[in-house]
């Protein structure tokens, strides 16, 4: 057996990334780990729902062997078996994120014996997670230029806090991993715009549209109203087309903030994006360092460098052969694996 992998839960950013990376790795390699110290920097550290359900979503893919996992424990021992394709259905049991479960099982599926359909039911709009748009969007395209099949779909909304919502991924399993080069966002191409209510006022959706639609030359815009139950939730999202790549940022209304002032926090990340040259934004770097890392190769440009990215990188260079660079770039920075 390859030699345990034993991780500080605490380290760089202390959070669930740490755990899911883990995970996600471990099912590839074969490499059992142990982690202490779980989620060590969060205000309420240990095992949520969340990472709860991607450990044993984990364990069931690969019929791991798993000891410490239950709510609230900070550490976890986790020996991993043969990736498994085929139908999978996950409940969190709360809002906790499902695109979060997704990305830490999906990876393992890329290198499994047969196709996978994944379900995960709660939260799928979450103020710390990428949306199932995010993933469609942004995430997916860019992973079938590196060679993965993965499509995935938002069966129903689930807000945080309420949740209820569900996401169904489905994989096919890839032949070759290519890497990828993102170092110009080239020119955009369009700006999307969308007010996402769910029992929440039309007034809201419309000031939302019409206060960005003031600060950005929009190409387009929609109001989408949810019925059947769903919500309280309200989301303005914008996607950023670019020739490269896309980016979508979002911002969830809030009670007592306007939309105005929503449409505001949106517009100034939007500005931020697009006036920096870099071509990956702070969110996508840190999803893409494991299937570069996988691939063995692949560079992008970054304006800010996470703790969360340093973190992710220092997981992903304890389970694989490779190593990242990450250096200061113009206004930015270069993110590549090293050769
Ligand atoms: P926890 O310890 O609570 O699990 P965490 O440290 O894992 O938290 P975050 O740092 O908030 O959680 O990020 C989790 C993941 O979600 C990361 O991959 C991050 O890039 C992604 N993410 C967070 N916000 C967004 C967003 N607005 N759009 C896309 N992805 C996001």
């Amino acid at each position: 057996m390859d030699a345990i992998v034993a991780l500080d839960g605490a380290q760089g950013e202390g959070g669930g990334q740490i755990l899911r990376s883990a995970l996600s790795l471990s099912m590839i390699t074969g490499r059992p780990f142990t982690i202490t110290g779980i989620r060590a920097g969060r205000a309420k550290p240990g095992l949520l729902r969340q990472h709860l359900t991607s450990v044993r979503a984990a364990a069931a893919i690969c019929s791991a062997q798993v000891s410490g996992d239950a709510l609230r424990s900070q550490q976890l021992h986790f020996v991993p078996g043969r990736i498994r394709g085929g139908e999978y259905r996950f409940a969190i049991g709360s809002a906790g994120s499902c695109m979060l479960v997704l990305q830490t099982v999906l990876p393992a599926l890329w290198f499994a014996d047969k196709a996978s359909r994944v379900e995960v039911q709660g939260g799928t709009h979450n103020p710390s997670a990428p949306t199932a748009d995010f993933i469609r969007e942004v995430w997916e395209p860019l992973l079938a230029q590196m060679g993965v099949r993965q499509h995935t779909t938002l069966q129903r909304h689930g807000f945080w806090p309420a949740g209820g919502g569900s996401v169904v991924s489905e994989v096919v399993p890839m032949t070759a991993l290519r890497g990828l080069t993102l170092t110009a966002r080239g020119k955009t191409t369009g700006l999307y715009a969308e007010a996402l209510l769910a029992e929440v006022p039309h007034h809201v959706g419309e000031r939302e549209v019409a206060a960005l639609a003031a600060r950005l030359p929009l190409t387009d815009s929609r109001i989408t109203h949810l019925h059947g139950g769903i919500g309280p939730g309200n989301i303005l999202s914008l996607l950023i087309q670019s020739e490269g790549l896309n980016e979508l940022l979002v911002v969830f209304g809030e009670k007592r903030v306007s939309a105005e002032a929503v449409a505001s926090r949106l517009a100034a990340a939007a500005q931020r994006y697009l006036a920096s040259p870099a071509a990956v934004g702070e969110h996508l770097a840190d999803q893409l360092i494991l299937p570069m890392a996988l691939a063995g190769t692949g560079a992008f440009t970054v304006a800010q460098a996470s703790t969360h990215l340093l973190t992710n990188i220092a997981v992903v260079e304890r389970f694989l052969p490779v190593r990242f660079a990450c250096e200061p770039d113009g206004h930015g920075y270069l993110v590549r694996v090293m050769a």
